[in-house]
């Protein structure tokens, strides 16, 4: 085996994190530290995957360049899906096409019209000027997200975390989760397979499904083109995981596997997430398109 290619079981390979966030969305690392510390933590094989936008790659590809790490291109697509927000990890092995161009900025518009519903619906139960208190807990230009929103109500002393903050105020069903702005999920698959990339499911096990309408969740995904989902995101309990495997296996998907790492000093870090189990399913750097990536 030729150095630094990546085995062709899900359970035999260390070195790879195929969802992390960067300054580019929520995350607290610049793109350029965040390889920098997976470089520090023996990842070799990397996805950048901010919320809607690929603003960071061009600074990610450049350091993971210089630092000899493979690097995919994607992004994290928010979607709606039967009235719930459900998210795709796009990876795109030959970059950006322009179908992709003009979806990441219908996305970033959507974003802002989006955070302007949910700074209205805020300022009804007490937040006030809440746009401009989410972009003061950005700190930057980049689009906001609801962990800014999140924080701004810590720090109006609306809600005394951002656990508390997302269960009361913008979690799924809650006021601040608004999700009409969002594309259809078989959308941003479309524009995926346009820029011949892979469409993945993300974080399977985290949109609080029971089993069987996580089935249906997988059946309309891979219908409509979507063929990897994450088996692993961040850690999870092993029976459920074998689980999941098996779900996914059902339907000829391929599994990918992430940490979802947003900001170092928390549980997770980059390539740190629950092993995968011993089974069939082929890791989606098996599939044709992402041969470069994993050879
Ligand atoms: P958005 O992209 O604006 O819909 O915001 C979703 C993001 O909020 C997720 O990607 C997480 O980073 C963050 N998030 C979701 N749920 C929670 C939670 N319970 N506590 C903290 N952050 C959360
Ligand atoms: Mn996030
Ligand atoms: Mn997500
Ligand atoms: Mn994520």
């Amino acid at each position: 085996m030729p150095m630094n290619s990546l085995p062709d079981t899900l359970d035999a390979v260390s070195g790879l994190d195929l969802h992390m966030h960067s300054t580019a969305s929520d995350g607290a690392l610049t793109p350029g530290a965040l390889v920098a510390l997976c470089h520090s933590r023996g990842v070799t094989h990397m996805a950048l995957t901010d919320h809607d936008t690929l603003a960071g790659v061009d600074e990610a590809s450049a350091a993971a360049e210089r630092l000899g790490i493979r690097l995919l291109p994607a992004a994290e697509l928010s979607a709606q899906w039967r009235g719930m927000t459900i998210h795709v990890v796009a990876l795109l092995p030959t970059g950006l096409s322009a179908e992709m161009n003009e979806a990441l900025a219908t996305q970033a518009e959507a974003r802002i019209a989006r955070s302007k519903e949910i700074a209205r619906r805020l300022e009804a139960i007490g937040l006030e000027n809440a746009l401009a208190q989410a972009r003061e807990q950005a700190g930057s230009e980049r689009p906001l997200g609801r962990p800014d929103f999140a924080r701004a109500l810590v720090e109006a002393g609306i809600v005394p975390d951002m656990t508390t903050a997302f269960k009361k105020h913008l979690g799924a069903g809650k006021r601040g989760d608004v999700k009409a702005h969002w594309p259809y999920l078989s959308d941003v698959i479309d524009w995926t397979l346009q820029s011949s990339g892979i469409a993945v499911l993300a974080h399977p096990l985290r949109y609080g499904l029971t089993r069987r309408k996580r089935g249906l969740l997988l059946d309309a995904f891979t219908e409509a083109g979507g063929e990897a989902a994450e088996l692993v995101s961040g850690f999870q309990n092993a029976d459920v995981t074998r689980d999941l495997a098996r779900q996914l296996d059902e339907r000829g998907l391929y599994g990918s596997l992430g940490s979802d790492f947003h900001f170092p000093g928390g549980h997770l870090a980059p390539g740190s997430m629950s092993p995968a189990p011993r089974c069939a399913l082929p890791p989606v750097w098996c599939h044709p398109r992402m041969r470069d990536f994993a050879g």
